[in-house]
């Protein structure tokens, strides 16, 4: 099997923040992989841009020792990284302030794609639109690239696209979640739209009922009090969970094209029902092994944020009408894994007597880690014992499947970013999408921050709370197993 590279065309992308941890942990070295795949054109160019004095030799440095640091030493290679960093140039400027920017607008070249990652704290998305457009730097080939979090509310996202969109036309605005650059999240599509095999079972009539995870072993310990102003509701379900859970549930777009699969997921984010507070769960976790607990961490002793939430929710249409999707996702979990699980009904009527022996077809979708697919099948126990039962794995790892070319399978943020080039939108989230997942989450938080509701402790190295398990047992079903 051959991937092909389609070099994008010549562009001159500016990092804001480009000093900091995601630019120098994920930005760079993904870069740095296109230019080696020859992805990214060599007359290209990358300009960091922050506060600090730095001038270019420095910035090189910088992104050197990134690259040393972030990329796997097979894959660093001493010509190419000396070629990569005549590249890349650095302009010092503050998002609030007025100087740099003619130095900033001096480096962009005429008739190139323009593209600007606001990777900076979210109060500073709105100045840096302004001053692009102030300072006659955003022209017709620009685009801007918004990292999340993207409002924490309803109210503030409203607010930050009324901000952007007074410089921004909607088709230049790229808000990235990271989940949607994944192989696999678009493996899914690719699955479910390009194979008649399983469409036609894809409805509440064949499927029991989906489970979407997403589980860290890491806490918030360094982060606390940035996350403690979130909690998991804010900070991966509005977002994460809810782009895998529309991925699913979407009827097929007309085309694959941006606003088709745009306009396909918004329906669904509008056709959640309300989620009943019996149906969420959330936890915080407990000291243990030899680390505090997440209160030692967020700096509250009082906190009642979540470090954890699982919940039961319902799509109020034809395709969904009582079949549940259930999402949990935490942190100083078991293990470091994200996955989705779409669980069939049994067959009508079993010919067989082996009834022990039954399990659910299970479509598991792994992100993370050992990106791949797995069909958990029904087939006869092998050896002479008689019609027996037994579940198997139809099993495709990439890793096991690609070889050697696995290892070239651009990450997440290094392909949204030659997506961003490309001008292609279909892996960002729309303005009205954002704001209908944020109207979705607001009454869920605003309904336990009323009550009061305290979450409940989990050990570290655990599934999470009890009550999760219940929430699952409730209805006769069972969470799986979280495994890395
Ligand atoms: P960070 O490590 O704190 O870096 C912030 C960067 O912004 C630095 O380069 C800083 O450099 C620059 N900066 C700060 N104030 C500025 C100003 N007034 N004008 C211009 N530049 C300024 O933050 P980060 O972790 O890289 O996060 C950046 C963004 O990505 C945030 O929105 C975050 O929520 C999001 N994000 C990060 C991650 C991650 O893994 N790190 C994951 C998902 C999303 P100077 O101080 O020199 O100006």
């Amino acid at each position: 099997m051959v991937s092909r590279v389609i070099p994008v065309d010549p562009f001159d992308l500016v990092i804001f923040g480009g000093t900091g941890d995601l630019a120098r942990r994920k930005i760079l070295p993904g870069l740095y992989r296109r230019f080696v795949a020859g992805q990214m054109p060599a007359d290209s160019r990358i300009i960091g841009a922050a506060r600090g004095e730095l001038d270019d030799a420095g910035f090189q440095k910088m992104v050197a020792e990134a690259i040393a640091e972030f990329v796997p030493a097979e894959r660093q290679d001493k010509a190419a990284i000396k070629a990569f960093l005549e590249r890349v140039g650095y302009v010092s400027i503050d998002a609030k302030g007025t100087g740099g920017w003619d130095a900033l607008k001096s480096r962009m070249r005429e008739n190139v794609v323009r593209a600007f990652y606001f990777s900076v704290a979210p109060a500073l998305f709105g100045d840096l639109a302004e001053r692009l457009h102030a300072h006659g730097i955003a022209d017709a080939w620009s685009r801007i690239v918004v990292e999340k979090p993207f409002g924490r509310d309803l109210a503030s996202a409203k607010a930050l696209n009324a901000v952007l969109a007074e410089h921004f036309d909607e088709h230049q605005i790229y808000r990235i979640d990271h989940y949607l650059g994944k192989e696999t999240v678009q493996n899914l599509m690719a699955v479910r739209f390009a194979n008649i095999l399983f469409e036609p079972l894809w409805k509440a009539e064949y499927i029991d009922h989906v489970q979407i995870t997403v589980a860290e072993t890491v806490g918030v310990e360094g982060r606390g009090a940035y996350y403690d102003k979130s909690g998991a509701m804010r900070d991966m379900v509005q977002n994460h969970l809810m782009q895998l859970l529309c991925l699913i549930a979407m009827e097929p777009p007309y085309h694959f094209d941006p606003d088709a699969v745009r306009d396909e997921k918004l329906k669904v984010i509008r056709a959640l029902d309300p989620v009943k507070p019996e149906d969420i769960v959330r936890g915080q976790y407990l000291p243990g092994g030899g680390q505090g607990g997440y209160v030692e961490h967020s700096e509250d002793p009082a906190s009642r944020t979540e470090s954890y939430i699982a919940l039961k929710c319902h799509i109020s249409n034809w395709r969904w009408k009582n079949t549940p999707f259930y999402l949990r996702t935490g942190k100083r979990l078991r293990a470091r894994a994200s996955e989705i699980a779409i669980t069939f009904k049994e067959p009508p009527h079993s010919i067989f007597d082996d009834a022990q022996g039954w399990r659910e077809n299970v479509l598991v979708i792994r992100l993370q880690p050992n990106e791949g697919m797995n069909l958990m099948m029904m087939i006869k126990e092998p050896g002479p014992g008689g019609m027996r039962l037994m579940q198997v794995p139809l099993d495709m790892s990439f890793a096991d499947a690609l070889g050697a070319e696995a290892e070239d399978i651009p990450d997440a943020y290094e392909r949204l970013i030659m997506d961003v080039i490309r001008g292609n939108q279909t892996l960002f989230m729309r303005g009205d999408e954002v704001e209908a997942a944020w109207a979705w989450a607001d009454p869920i938080i605003a309904g336990w921050e009323a009550r009061g509701d305290r979450p409940q402790g989990y050990d570290p190295g655990s599934s999470g709370p009890e009550d999760a398990l219940m929430l699952m047992h409730r209805d006769g079903r069972r969470w799986r197993e979280i495994k890395g």
